[in-house]
């Protein structure tokens, strides 16, 4: 398998999972012309996207799908909440997460994560005994967080604000409330504790995605993200709102 981001942040979102023989997207936070610019840096099309996974419904996550999905036909999966959200008559091929499910040769995996959405969903992808867990979005760790992103091969995850930043800076309070609350979003020792709890011994990639540009900068997060890792052999990256990151191989298939 193999991953790739189109850009990640409060400005827009949308990640690419692989396999040799299928892509599928999950969100797309951005226009129609700006996905497809930022498809082609991947060399995509979107004609070879198998399908479009959506987390919720928020703007940072949805804005792009309903264009790219109905222009090119391609399959959008969601909750029932999220279609209820975004408007499941909208669209040409709505299809309904209820449980584990495939697409193609790849398997996936729901988790629920607290967050202020309708039904929200963060999912961990398999193929080929290969597990690669995306998450973001989440004001706190559950439970059913922490047991359904065990056992992976790489993650991406979010490192959305540092508190000390979100607590002083421009935002006002109820939003930084939101933010900080556990139906808001991870900071960096949220995330990095998360990653304590799930990690293993086969974990060797390691994305920090969903960062703000407001509340965080990557020195804060590099450290963060180094109290786990810093003596083990893992590879670990920053993703940006601009460019995403390029593709990362997990495995070799
Ligand atoms: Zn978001
Ligand atoms: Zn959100």
């Amino acid at each position: 398998m193999r991953f790739a981001s189109l850009g990640s942040g409060s400005r827009g979102n949308g990640t690419i999972v692989a396999s040799q023989t299928t892509n599928l997207l999950v969100d797309c936070g951005f226009s129609y012309k700006e996905a497809l610019h930022r498809l082609k840096r991947l060399e995509l099309e979107p004609t070879d996207l198998s399908g479009i996974l959506v987390t919720h419904e928020h703007g940072d996550h949805v804005s792009g799908v309903e264009t790219l999905a109905n222009r090119h036909s391609i399959p959008v999966y969601a909750s029932r909440g999220t279609w209820i959200e975004i408007g499941a008559n909208k669209f040409k091929n709505p299809m309904y997460i209820n449980a584990l499910f495939a697409i193609r040769d790849i398997e996936i995996i729901p988790v629920t994560v607290p967050h202020d959405a309708r039904e929200p969903l963060q999912f961990v992808f398999s193929c080929q005994g290969i597990r690669l867990g995306i998450l973001s979005d989440l004001g706190s760790i559950s439970q059913g967080v922490i047991d359904g992103y065990q056992d992976l091969d790489a993650i991406s995850v979010e490192f959305n604000h540092d508190k000390e930043m979100l607590n002083t800076g421009p935002y006002p309070n109820s939003l930084k409330s939101r933010i900080g609350g556990d139906f808001g979003h991870l900071n960096n020792w949220q995330a990095a504790e998360f990653l304590r709890r799930i990690w293993s011994d086969r974990l060797q990639t390691v994305v920090a995605c969903h960062i703000s540009e407001t509340n965080n900068d990557s020195s804060r997060v590099r450290r963060a993200l180094d109290s786990v890792i810093e003596h083990q052999n893992v590879h670990s990256l920053i993703a940006s709102q601009s460019d995403g990151f390029n593709w990362i191989q997990i495995g070799t298939s």
